[in-house]
């Protein structure tokens, strides 16, 4: 149990209406199912989609926010800038945020990272499995040596992004790539974590393993509450009385 974390599942929502494919994986909705899996970790979950006005992510929500997932892919480029800005600001003053999947080309990600964030990739049939590279760090908890997937979109290297703070998982395909499937930097005061697997047509959201390093990744990027710095830029007046020159 993790003490009533507030936790904000942004889930773009548009291949579960249009892809029947999606819909026989998620009918609930892949925002939905991965909230239906934190259930038992005591987290107090609420979901949005693109959909939702302003994509749900109001001041009034991000306020109340101390963890965001998001899983984005079609519709990119057409999340609002507005939006990009406050998830920015709420994420510097340390709101934790968690990068899923096809997340890695969202506006919000580039933006925190300030690379590309681009990739290889290949859909097809490959095992993927997602080996633990940092055991003792906190979003590893309680998973063996790796996660092994029967099923998913391969994601290969070079993933270009900045060199993470932690890297905690690395994936290995079938078809023979590699891939960085689990890092976290942290930007201001929030703390980011990029998790890999997900693609849409993959039960991946419905596997307990793949749920706790979610759950894990919150605990993690749960904001501190830090030093109170004051608001005030201008030192006009210094601690210490200067000597006169
Ligand atoms: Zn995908």
């Amino acid at each position: 149990m993790t003490d009533g974390l507030r936790v904000t599942i942004w889930n773009e929502g548009r291949h579960e209406q249009i892809h029947e494919a999606v819909q026989k994986v998620y009918p609930d909705g892949m925002g939905n199912t991965i909230a239906k899996g934190l259930q038992t970790y005591g987290y107090k979950t609420q979901v949005f989609t693109f959909d939702d006005p302003e994509h749900g992510l109001t001041d009034e929500v991000l306020s109340q926010t101390d963890v965001l997932t998001w899983w984005g892919h079609m519709l990119h480029n057409d999340v609002q800038d507005a939006v990009v800005d406050r998830v920015q600001k709420y994420v510097l003053n340390g709101m934790g945020l968690l990068v899923l999947h096809s997340g890695h080309e969202s506006k919000i990600f580039k933006r925190l990272m300030g690379t590309t964030c681009d990739l290889k990739w290949r859909e097809a049939t490959d095992t993927e499995r997602i080996w633990v590279s940092d055991p003792g760090h906190p979003i590893a908890d309680g998973i063996g040596d790796f996660i092994e997937l029967p099923q998913e979109e391969m994601y290969g290297e070079p993933f270009y992004i900045p060199t993470p703070d932690h890297q905690i998982f690395i994936s290995w395909f079938e078809g023979g790539e590699v891939f960085r499937s689990g890092a976290t930097w942290t930007r201001g005061r929030g703390k980011i974590f990029y998790f890999r697997p997900g693609h849409e047509t993959y039960p991946t959201y419905h596997n307990p393993q793949v749920i706790k390093v979610i759950a894990n990744g919150i605990k993690w990027a749960a904001p501190n509450p830090g030093a109170s710095i004051s608001v005030e830029r201008h030192r006009k007046v210094p601690i210490e009385t200067l000597k006169a020159k």
